[in-house]
């Protein structure tokens, strides 16, 4: 089994330079590929002559070549960091083709920054020191970060400008089994509270947002108002974009360290569980705090779900129910749909047919709850 650590990385002061100009290189071969592809797609689909562009590990592999002879600087860095652009370049294609995300688009320089070494041979890693592929010094990360067999790691810049360093480690052991068989939930991402959740044989329950949330909020909007109004390149400006990033990451650790404890506790619990297929892509427009977070946690509640399932030996099953089924409209008791529209702003209602009064959330939840179980018996 696969997991991540992540540590902060304290690098040596001759490091600096070149894990910055790590990122700087693997940015440039990424735009340089990207770009490359670009043009020769366009020109096919112009109708010269040219064959339709591949998209394919052997095809960038060619490209990164030729770009290597013609910026020789590019070999100050390790290769491998290189190389890895290339995989990645080809997973997030792969990704658009399959409909899970956009396009891929160039890197900027600004915002968060990475590289990844994944060969062994290029990785020293002693105890709790890191020495980078091309440098002389060693890098440290926290004491407590216990690692197996790690088989890649990722060093990245966040917007504060703090260094971090992720391994992707091995570890044997599969997680003792609770007693979970013939149990299943229905999970309703709100919008009131991060999630409703209906268990087949008990009462709902609710992860309510934590209160902090409402305090970082405010906090963020004086920043970002003050931020507006500073100058560009000054440095207060700088000062100001430094605590908002500070900000934004602090409340992403919150909500993830949250989202962490609530997935762990449905896949321990359950033997099925089941949410809503949601439109991410079209949410996340939104730019109000809460309801960032909100976007940003329906994505990870399904990513966290998907790879904690996979940690037990018995199969859990994780079902997706289409984003077009109408949880809100349906009765959940007798199944009817209900005479008017039930509005977003509408939280309790009466069904006409069978009298049963529904609060809105919970009734969403029982019957994402119910079409799980139904499409688990039909396949
Ligand atoms: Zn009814």
């Amino acid at each position: 089994m696969f997991i991540r650590k992540k540590a902060k990385l304290r690098l040596h002061e001759e490091d600096v330079e070149l894990v910055n100009s790590t990122f700087g290189c693997r940015r440039f071969v990424w735009n340089q590929l990207l770009n490359s592809h670009k043009e020769q797609y366009e020109k096919w689909k112009e109708g010269g002559t040219l064959e339709k562009p591949k998209v394919s590990i052997s095809a960038f592999r060619e490209e990164f070549k030729r770009i290597k002879t013609e910026y020789p600087w590019l070999s100050e860095v390790s290769s491998n960091a290189l190389y890895e652009t290339i995989t990645d370049l080809y997973n997030a294609f792969q990704r658009f083709f399959k409909g899970l995300s956009g396009h891929p688009e160039f890197k900027s320089k600004r915002g968060k920054q990475s590289f990844r070494i994944a060969s062994r041979v290029n990785m020293y890693i002693e105890g709790n020191r890191v020495r980078f592929p091309k440098s002389n010094y060693y890098a440290r990360f926290s004491k407590n970060t216990i690692l197996n067999d790690p088989s890649s790691y990722t060093v990245t810049r966040d917007n504060v400008g703090d260094y971090f360093i992720s391994f992707v480690d091995q570890i044997d052991e599969i997680e003792p089994e609770p007693e979970s068989k013939g149990k299943f939930v229905g999970i309703d991402l709100g919008i009131k509270s991060l999630a409703i959740v209906k268990p087949s044989n008990r009462e709902p329950w609710e992860l309510i947002n934590p209160k902090t949330y409402a305090k970082y909020q405010k906090r963020r909007t004086t920043l970002s108002r003050r931020l507006m109004k500073k100058k560009n390149g000054g440095n207060n400006r700088n000062k100001t974009r430094i605590k908002l990033a500070k900000l934004e990451r602090k409340v992403a650790n919150i909500r993830k360290d949250l989202l962490h404890k609530f997935t762990t506790k449905l896949i321990k619990e359950n033997q099925m569980i089941s949410i809503e297929d949601l439109n991410v892509k079209g949410m996340v427009k939104n730019h109000k705090l809460a309801k960032h977070i909100q976007d940003c946690s329906f994505g990870t509640i399904r990513t966290m779900l998907e790879y904690k399932a996979k940690r037990y030996t018995k199969p859990k099953v994780i079902t997706i129910v289409n984003r077009f089924f109408a949880s809100t409209q349906l009765c959940s008791q007798c199944g009817v749909l209900p005479k008017e529209r039930i509005g977003l702003k509408i939280r309790n209602w009466t069904c006409w047919n069978c009298g049963t009064k529904h609060d809105r959330d919970i009734n969403a939840a029982t019957n994402i709850l119910n079409e799980g179980l139904r499409l688990n018996q039909t396949s």
